[in-house]
């Protein structure tokens, strides 16, 4: 039975980056906060998503680099080593899985916290274990998504690898399946391999990256490809089974095998585990819907994941500071996602914001595209070794703006924030065309692809 209990302003449930950062800022505030959280303060990215995984990926660029050095610098001999990286992300990134600075500086901060899994009991209350907190003025739910696999026959209860155990490996698998060619996949599946493990990606979709441009996906299946990875798309998955030498999948024209398997297919919100059918949400819901204010119920805000607004750390830290203002009494804007940036960090990044040309059409808007080949240009010729890579424009013709953009290449992620901005702050093409554009930069493709949008 539930101890009565605990009384605060504000109770945040889950502590991911943007929990974390709210029930802070909300403390300094001068708010009396409790924080709850069942696994470690900072969530996925500090621990098993963002950080280590860029570490991974910072360790196999450095390979693909060396390897990059015959018929550009004189020769190099490469030598994996995957127990720097492991030590790497155990000792600097994860201080091995261990959040105690995380909660220390919580704590400073005047955050009381409550280490278990928290479910909303009614308005106003939260269940933690034996205990009843009550929150006087505000829930703020960041409670994040947990992986989630595919009904495929046979694939639940086998021993595969999340994104989890990727990044906790000590060792390289001597093959990997990767089930999912989105961006989680692709960028743990292509480090692998640079590490030595032979890779084979699996996507249902008949593309990889779909939710990206066309451009992206052929772009990143011939690197990867080239690289030696194998990809299978419009895959029918039929079965999967585990045996004594490893993982198959069954496909319907045949099956793939390997010594591990990394199910990489998306991420769900547990909402009836939350306890959201006692405030009147949707349960069943894929995530909490909020509005421009990250308001989900009376007393109730969320953020992060859950919201479905975009699964990123930025997007979890900018709908925090909504929130906070909010909570706080404070006047806001309200959260707008037109200029919504990502990145892919596969070797080459690829960086998007905003609408695609096809969801740019499909909202009815009218479209003219441009486009230009990084390796083609002035500084892609110059670094020649990886040089793959593309600028795309996408203009609503209307009102002369750019409303999307992908930038592929070296530093993709990096020339995005030249077309973050101008997605973002709506400038004019014609202002944009105006522009000095530094030579010989990357970010001088920018010019040549508003070029070929014609003017
Ligand atoms: C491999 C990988 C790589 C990624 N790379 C990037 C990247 O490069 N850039 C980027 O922007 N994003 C990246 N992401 C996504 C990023 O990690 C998330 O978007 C980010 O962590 C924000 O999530 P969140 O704030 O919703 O909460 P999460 O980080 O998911 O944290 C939620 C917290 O809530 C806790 N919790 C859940 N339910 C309860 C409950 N009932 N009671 C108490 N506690 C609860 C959990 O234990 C967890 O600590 C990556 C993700 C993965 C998996």
């Amino acid at each position: 039975m539930a101890e009565a209990g605990l009384q605060a302003d504000v109770v945040v449930v889950g502590l991911g980056p943007g929990g974390e950062d709210a029930a802070g800022r909300l403390a300094q505030a001068g708010l009396d906060v409790v924080g709850i959280d069942g696994a470690l303060v900072g969530g996925e990215c500090p621990y098993w998503g963002c950080v280590p995984s860029k570490m991974m990926i910072r360790a196999a660029n450095l390979l693909a680099e060396a390897r990059r050095v015959p018929g550009m610098a004189g020769r190099s001999t490469v030598e994996p080593d995957w127990s720097v990286v492991a030590r790497r992300i155990r000792q600097e990134a994860t201080d091995d899985w261990d959040d105690k600075v995380a909660v220390e500086r919580l704590e400073d901060k005047g955050v009381r916290f409550i280490r278990g899994w928290g479910r909303i009991d009614g308005p106003g209350r939260v269940v933690v274990g034996a205990q009843v907190v009550e929150a006087t003025r505000a829930i703020l739910l960041n409670p994040g998504t947990e992986p989630w696999a595919p009904p495929i026959p046979g694939l639940a209860g086998l021993p595969y690898w999340t994104n989890h155990q990727a990044i906790e490996t000590e060792v390289v698998p001597g093959s990997l399946l990767v089930l999912g060619g989105g961006a989680i996949g692709l960028e743990l599946g292509q480090v692998f391999a640079r590490f030595g493990t032979e890779v084979t990606i699996v996507e249902a979709a008949d593309r990889l990256l779909a939710l990206e441009e066309p451009e992206s996906s052929v772009l990143i299946e011939s690197v990867l490809t080239r690289e030696g990875l194998s990809v299978v798309t419009e895959a029918d998955i039929t079965g999967a089974r585990h045996g004594a030498h490893g993982f198959t999948l069954e496909l319907v024209d045949g099956g793939v095998s390997a010594e591990q398997l990394l199910v990489a297919t998306g991420r769900r919100s547990d909402l009836t585990a939350l306890g959201v059918g006692s405030i009147g949400l949707d349960e069943k819901a894929r995530s909490i819907s909020v509005d421009g204010r990250l308001r989900a119920a009376p007393g109730v805000w969320a953020i992060g994941d859950v919201t479905g607004e975009g699964a990123f750390t930025h997007v979890s830290m900018y709908q925090s500071a909504i929130a906070v203002s909010d909570i706080l009494g404070h006047p806001t804007a309200e959260a707008d996602y037109h200029a919504l940036p990502r990145v892919t960090f596969t070797d080459p990044e690829i960086g998007s914001v905003g609408m695609s040309e096809a969801s740019a059409r499909k909202v009815g808007l009218s479209v003219r595209t441009g486009f230009t080949d990084i390796a083609t240009s002035t500084r892609g010729w110059i670094h020649k070794a990886g040089n793959e890579g593309f600028i795309k424009l996408v203009e609503d013709t209307g009102r002369g703006v750019l409303v999307g953009a992908t930038s592929a290449g070296p530093v993709g992620g990096e020339v995005l924030g030249l077309l973050a901005l101008a997605v973002h702050a709506e400038v004019p093409t014609a202002t944009l065309r105006r522009m000095i554009y530094a030579y010989p930069t990357f970010h001088r493709a920018v010019e040549a692809a508003l070029n070929d949008l014609g003017s």
